[in-house]
């Protein structure tokens, strides 16, 4: 069986059979081969000998060199994913989400570069902005989620990069990819996305013009809240300078946390159908109650970004937020502590519900979140979505004082 190379089969067959190469899974010698390409701890490689380890010793991927560079674990998920998105050269893997990010931004910029960061960005990828990145003589210019193909008046000669998270993190905005990537290509400027709310399942993004894409997938390709990972999948014009910084860095993975990713890359599919539909079934009564002043949820018709998802993406994920209409942070909190079925954490795209508190205005600096409502973010998970919305109603009855 190997169909690895066969663009044309859908996204679901895909996600099963990415990865699971004959080389990986099989040995000639002991006559059959394993379902699952099994877990190769290594650092050390031997070699048959010195003629052996010259011949090998230049080897950059899929060939076993040193742990570092990974081993066929490792691989087999690199190698699912970027079968995920069509028009990916190649898959990087790095300890974390914000690892991928930071590689990624250093690996593309340089002193005197100037990059676009979308202002709606998670904080930890602003933080790296902010920090090493200026240290490093980059500027940032945060632009408005909304800019669509305004993009062009922010360009200047320095500008390389634009850098797109779409949704955004706690606030939803949806952004018009095509038009900014439209405006990049005929700039000459390079794209990178933080697609992990989507995945490449709701939305392949190379296909839409995008550079690099980055996941973390921590959240919904592990799907278990047990792991912590992150990649970048990136088109031909840019994999070589994206892998050659990875190897200066030393980024690597462990190959127990790939089976982990591969497991849950195998059900991701299903699950995201089920994180969607939950996701939608509390969203709705969210936005049929009193004590609610607005879900931010892209797929709800009403919603401002409903259009533009509508056109790009194939569906939800189960991320969204809704404001407590009237409430201070304090009634905010008496809500949250009154929950039972939702735990109170980081993080998200686990199979179990989580609630936590957001507070954008802190963050933006090219656009001001000046709703006055205090804001909550929710993580639909598995659950019945009717024990989830009995939890809710419970926790506005707490609310009042
Ligand atoms: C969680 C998250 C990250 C970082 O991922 P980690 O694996 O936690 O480092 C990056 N981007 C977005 C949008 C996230 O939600």
């Amino acid at each position: 069986m190997n169909d690895s190379d066969d663009d044309n089969l859908r996204p679901a067959t895909k996600l099963v059979q990415g990865g699971r190469r004959p080389e990986w899974t099989g040995d000639p010698r002991l006559g059959g081969g394993v379902v699952n390409p099994p877990v190769w701890r290594a650092s050390t490689i031997l070699y048959d000998n010195i003629a052996d380890l010259k011949a090998r010793g230049h080897a950059t991927h899929d060939k076993l060199y040193y742990g570092r560079r990974g081993t066929p674990t490792v691989w087999a998920l690199a190698d699912a994913l970027t079968q995920m998105e069509p028009g990916g050269e190649g898959t990087l893997l790095y300890p974390s989400g914000v690892a991928a990010n930071s590689a990624g931004l250093l690996a593309l910029l340089a002193p005197g570069d100037h990059l676009l960061m979308v202002d709606s960005a998670y904080e930890p990828t602003r933080s790296f902005c902010n920090g090493l990145l200026k240290r490093y003589g980059v500027t940032t210019t945060y632009y408005d989620p909304l800019v669509g193909a305004g993009i062009a008046e922010l360009i200047t000669p320095e500008t390389r990069l634009i850098f797109l998270e779409s949704p955004g993190s706690l606030t939803f905005e949806v952004q018009d990819i095509p038009a900014i990537t439209a405006v990049a290509r005929e700039r000459g400027v390079l794209t990178m996305l933080d697609n992990t709310w989507a995945t490449p399942l709701l939305f392949p993004a190379l296909k839409q013009g995008i550079d690099v894409t980055m996941m973390s997938l921590t959240k919904y390709v592990g799907g278990h809240s047990d792991a912590m990972m992150g990649s970048l999948t990136a088109s031909k014009a840019v994999w070589s300078k994206l892998r050659s910084a990875a190897y200066q860095l030393g980024q690597s993975v462990s190959p127990d946390d790939c089976a982990l990713m591969l497991r849950g890359l195998r059900t991701l599919d299903v699950r995201m159908q089920r994180h969607g539909e939950n996701g939608l079934a509390v969203a709705n009564w969210l936005a049929a109650r009193p004590e609610v002043g607005r879900v931010l949820h892209p797929a709800l018709v009403g919603d401002p970004g409903h259009a533009i998802w509508a056109r790009d993406f194939t569906g939800t994920s189960g991320l969204f937020g809704f404001t407590l209409k009237g409430a201070d942070t304090a009634s905010r909190t008496r809500f949250i502590d009154a929950l039972a079925h939702f735990g109170i954490g980081f993080s998200w795209g686990g199979y179990e519900s989580l609630v936590v508190p957001s507070d954008p205005a802190e963050i933006r600096t090219a656009t001001r979140w000046d709703d006055p409502d205090a804001l909550v973010r929710l993580s639909i998970g598995l659950e019945d979505p009717a024990d989830l919305i009995a939890d809710l109603a419970r926790g506005f009855a707490a609310m009042p004082a």
